[in-house]
């Protein structure tokens, strides 16, 4: 095995906690002692550091178990003044090296990442000073010569530099909207005005992100004031106009960090005197407060934790790194930063925002951060901006096609949006290629998507239907009739199918000879060009969703459960829901299965049985092999556990298609369809008529041409030739190990 010998390593949670925090303590102390490492947890953070005997625990596979869906930490977080204090440092220090633990793994927000490298930066002198005093021998600091750290971000407000999510975000994002769906259902009986404060720090992504994925009409955030003087004025302006556009009910959100322009907190209950004040709007308040730390982490916030851990205890064995680092993700890829620049970037935007240099905050938040305040700010409009007279409008169509995915309205409503303030038409095609060919198309107007954000389903409809033979002509025939420029088609591979055959078809009807973007958007994740489609992440959290209250019905009894989740012939759901619920083994298409592979699988379990296990989960892709399905590998199960165990099989079906799109699909449908829009009218009429895939990669976005769709695409199977994530099947496999 390359890379350095390391007797132990410590891990601990600091700070506020997070959900996910648990994910990440479970994977650096699995991937630790399955390298033959020791790991010891500190509890309450530098607290426990500090103070050592039992609050400093060695940890073994088993107390890491069954802890992946739960809230919180285990191990328990705090703040510590000792810590701050160099003598608490040095208490810390003597605490560390009585055990030989001279690498630290730290899960916390920036205070706790600082610290921690004030502790590396003053290591061999806190043993010099040990020595000195006679509480070490002198050879100890010769020993250890450096502290060796890597930090995890552990933060519900997403506000370190450097990595794109910081754990807890995501989980806290869900609560947001779980309570916004909520009051949006009784403020639209009520015709009323809702003030949901959000929490956030200094940053503003959790209001912003929320306010983007609600269909808010306003948002108060640190990074952006209000420009003008009279905040209060303009916030009531908007209010009294989109009433009058027709909205019935009004949505304000308010980060808890959230300025003015001359840089003083504007405080939501401040909002509700001012349009009460100003308007006679009987506003009601909500401050969110601890539920948005609470609860079970997302399926985001378990494998993402999961797998940054993994490459925590990595980056310490691999241990190149003079400087302490933060394991992150950058556009989706694992990254090592460097934590001093990330930490003095974080700081760095706050004294931005108390400087008043706003648009430098803006800047240091990213692309994707003031990419969203500007969609925001066009989506929460009463009205288009007129149009401008100068630039011909365009007929731009758009429509769903596939099978259903959450997300597919809000990306609708989005490009209807953001298509008519910019001076276009918008026209809808009624459940997708069947409509196109029957001429089931209307003119979609601004109000009549409103309420489309938080909808599951596809308002437009949507279905299998693959357009052949004389379709085309009359897709062709009907394209002409409403003179279309350019055309979205948010769906699954039967869109991209469809995009295809377009192309191959402009000499025969040049109707098709306009530029088309698909937009991704199916629970199966199978579609070429994107790391991510609108819809996987919503069908992810009701697999761990449903696959938690199996695993709690399983009480008394030794068991395992086969699940088999959707996918066709693309393991995506299957690995990742694998991964985020501790599944001990996934059964992909991919992969094959072996007949062997499935008897050394039950030997695997009858021996953690025999030791002690109490419950097994398999995942299996629908899929994934013809012959041994899922009835066949329960069986199989069942034979040869014998009395060790008993198994129970639980085909999940389509619940996995319903429910409210996630917060990440709505971003992502949301970012995606803005981009969409821009992208068509940026191209409509002038002459190279593009068809593309648009695609996501994290953070990063682009555009594939789709006459490469047959290189990018294993036609056999409907999946993409290359998918990013069948790497982690190692660390599944490493977790569902039932001891190191
Ligand atoms: P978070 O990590 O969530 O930002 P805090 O800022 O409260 O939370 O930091 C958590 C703990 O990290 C503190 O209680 C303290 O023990 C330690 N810490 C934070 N900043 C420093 C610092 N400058 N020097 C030493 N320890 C620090």
């Amino acid at each position: 095995m390359p890379g350095r010998t390391i007797k132990s390593i410590g891990v601990m949670t600091s700070g506020g906690d997070a959900p996910g925090m648990n994910a990440a303590v479970r994977a650096v102390v699995k991937t630790a002692l399955y390298h033959g490492i020791d790991v010891f947890a500190f509890y309450q953070g530098y607290q426990g550091m500090v103070e050592g005997g039992d609050m400093i625990k060695k940890m073994s596979w088993d107390d890491v178990g069954g802890i992946l869906h739960k809230g919180g930490t285990i191990i328990g977080t705090a703040r510590s003044k000792e810590f701050r204090e160099r003598n608490g440092r040095l208490r810390a220090a003597k605490n560390l090296v009585d055990r030989q633990i001279d690498n630290l793994v730290v899960i916390g927000g920036d205070g706790s990442l600082t610290g921690a490298n004030i502790f590396r930066e003053e290591w061999t002198s806190l043993l010099e000073e040990l020595a000195g005093s006679g509480q070490i021998d002198r050879e100890i600091v010769s020993k250890y010569p450096k502290l060796n750290i890597v930090g995890l971000v552990g933060s519900i407000d997403n506000d370190l530099s450097g990595t794109d999510m910081t754990i807890g975000a995501d989980t806290a994002l869900r609560r947001i909207a779980e309570a916004l769906d909520a009051i949006s259902s009784t403020a639209a009986s009520h015709q009323r005005t809702f003030v949901v404060e959000v929490m956030g720090r200094n940053c503003g992504y959790l209001a912003l992100m929320s306010a983007l994925s609600s269909g808010a009409d306003y948002v108060l955030i640190p990074e952006r004031p209000p420009q003008v003087e009279d905040w209060a004025q303009e916030l009531c302006d908007k209010i009294v106009a989109n009433k009058k556009a027709g909205k019935g009910k009004s949505l304000i959100i308010v980060a808890e960090g959230a300025k003015d322009k001359y840089g003083n907190l504007i405080r939501s209950f401040q909002v509700v005197e001012e349009l009460k004040n100003r308007i006679e709007e009987d506003a009601r308040l909500t401050i969110l407060g601890h539920v948005q730390r609470g609860g079970s982490p997302t399926a985001f916030d378990r494998y993402t934790s999961t797998v940054l851990g993994y490459a925590a205890v990595k980056q310490l064995i691999d241990g190149a790194n003079e400087e302490s680092q933060i394991i992150g993700l950058q556009n989706n890829r694992v990254k090592s930063i460097n934590m001093v620049d990330s930490i003095k970037e974080t700081q760095s935007i706050v004294k931005h925002i108390e400087n008043k240099e706003f648009d430098k905050a803006i800047k240091l938040r990213g692309g994707s951060f003031k990419e969203s305040l500007e969609t925001f700010d066009t989506l929460s409009r009463a009205r288009p901006n007129p149009p401008d007279e100068s630039t011909p409008t365009l007929n731009i169509l758009v429509m769903n096609a596939g099978t259903l995915a959450p997300g597919m309205n809000i990306a609708v409503r989005t490009a209807v949006r953001l298509g008519m303030d910019k001076g276009h038409r918008i026209f809808g095609v009624r459940n997708a290629f069947k409509g196109l060919i029957s001429n089931d198309i209307q003119e979609l107007d601004w109000m009549y998507v409103e309420d489309w954000t938080s909808m599951g389903g596809s308002e437009l409809g949507t279905n299998r239907k693959q357009p052949v033979n004389s379709d085309f002509y009359k897709i062709a025939r009907n394209l002409e009739a409403h003179n279309i420029h350019a055309m979205l088609i948010i769906g699954g591979m039967v869109a991209y199918e469809a995009a295809y055959d377009f192309i191959r078809k402009r000499s025969e009807y040049p109707a098709f000879d306009i530029p088309i973007v698909c937009l991704p958007a199916t629970i199966n994740n199978n579609l070429p060009g994107t790391d991510f489609s609108v819809g996987a992440d919503t069908a992810l959290n009701s697999i761990i969703d449903a696959v938690d209250k199996i695993k709690e019905s399983a009480v008394a009894s030794k068991r395992v459960f086969v699940v088999e989740v959707m996918g066709r012939y693309c393991g995506y759901l299957a690995m990742m829901s694998g991964l985020a619920t501790g599944a001990e083994r996934v059964y992909l298409h991919e992969n094959g299965i072996k007949l062997q592979e499935l008897q050394n699988d039950v030997n695997m379990f009858r021996k953690a049985f025999l030791e002690g296990k109490r419950m097994g989960l398999v995942v299996k892709s629908e899929y994934a092999n013809s012959i041994y399905t899922t009835p066949f590998i329960s069986a199989l199960y069942e034979e040869d556990g014998g009395d060790i165990f008993d198994v129970r099989q639980s085909i999940l079906g389509h619940v996995q298609q319903g429910g409210n799109p996630s917060p990440y699909d709505r971003a992502i449908a949301t970012k995606l369809a803005a981009n969409s829009i821009e992208f068509l009218i940026k191209k409509a009429g002038k002459g190279k008529n593009e068809v593309v895939s648009i695609g996501l990669h994290g953070g990063h976005m682009d555009y594939r041409n789709l006459e490469d769709f047959e290189k990018m695409v294993d036609l056999k199977y409907d999946r993409p030739k290359e998918q990013w994530w069948l790497g982690l099947e190692e660390i599944l496999n490493l977790f569902g190990r039932s001891s190191a």
